[in-house]
């Protein structure tokens, strides 16, 4: 089954159907909650929409396991294959016009994320894809791309993803790494954020929330690994967890192991 030629025909169908919507009032209408727990809106059920429809159009089977619909069965033997999916990723960027945002696709014949075997984000705004397959590296528009050789936490372009309630805590645990930061970045679409560590834009991206969903980041892990990335626990563990709307991951993803190290020493500091 060749599958990346028809992620890419889902990728560029999505952004035709979202473009006419990117930083409009329209975008923005509500739709009830998604599977993930966050209210549906008009720009994501557009997204999600374009996605369904082309893989109907190309007769796959598959489940789909998305942030808005849930768990959904395509085709005549929907267990063949699995698709955990963001059809938008970032959509509070593209309601209010921010140029960063993304469709998110990972394959898979197991509900388990390190069995992800192909992997799709798409910058829907710049044009640029990010694809992997399993033991054969990962590419940026067809070309093969690797992490930045950045070790220093004064040098590192960080990403760090602070948006929670409990920012006391979340604050308590990374403020030995913040007294060495100088360059702290969040750009909103956390798997397109994923793939800046892959291809060297930035250097590391920090999730350590708990509150972020595998289907966020289901393509992009393994992008960024099969670019030679790493992505762990902040315990330093395999993210090892089921491919479901409601599972939550918390990760650190760098650009190195040495990077890695030098992060790891300062946020068990507290
Ligand atoms: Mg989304």
């Amino acid at each position: 089954m060749k599958w990346l030629p028809i992620l890419k025909e889902c990728s560029c169908k999505i952004r035709r159907a979202i473009l006419p919507l990117f930083g409009t009032n329209e975008a923005s209408k509500e739709f009830g909650v998604g599977a993930g727990g966050d209210t549906i809106k008009e720009i994501d059920l557009a997204a999600e929409n374009a996605l369904i429809q082309t893989l109907q159009n190309h007769k796959v089977s598959c489940t789909l396991i998305s942030e808005e619909a849930g768990i959904k069965e395509i085709g005549s033997k929907p267990k063949s294959f699995y698709l955990t999916v963001d059809p938008l990723d970032g959509t509070t960027n593209a309601i209010r016009g921010l140029p960063f945002i993304a469709t998110s696709i990972a394959v898979s014949k197991t509900l388990n994320l390190k069995d992800v075997e192909i992997a799709l984000v798409y910058d829907l705004i710049y044009n640029v894809t990010y694809t992997a397959e399993r033991h054969k590296g990962t590419l940026r528009n067809g070309e093969k791309v690797k992490p930045s050789p950045t070790t220093s936490l004064e040098d590192a372009v960080m990403g760090i993803d602070f948006n929670t309630l409990k920012i006391e805590e979340l604050l308590t645990r990374l403020t030995p790494l913040l007294q060495k930061t100088k360059h702290l970045r969040h750009f909103g679409a956390n798997a397109l954020e994923l793939c800046y560590v892959a291809d060297g834009t930035i250097d590391t991206f920090i999730d350590i929330r708990g509150k972020l969903r595998v289907t966020d980041i289901a393509a992009a892990y393994l992008i960024l690994r099969e670019a030679g990335g790493i992505m762990v626990t902040p315990e330093g563990t395999e993210i090892n967890v089921p491919l479901d709307p409601a599972q939550r991951v918390s990760f650190i993803a760098t650009a190195n192991t040495t990077l890695y190290e030098n992060i790891r020493a300062r946020l068990t500091e507290h």
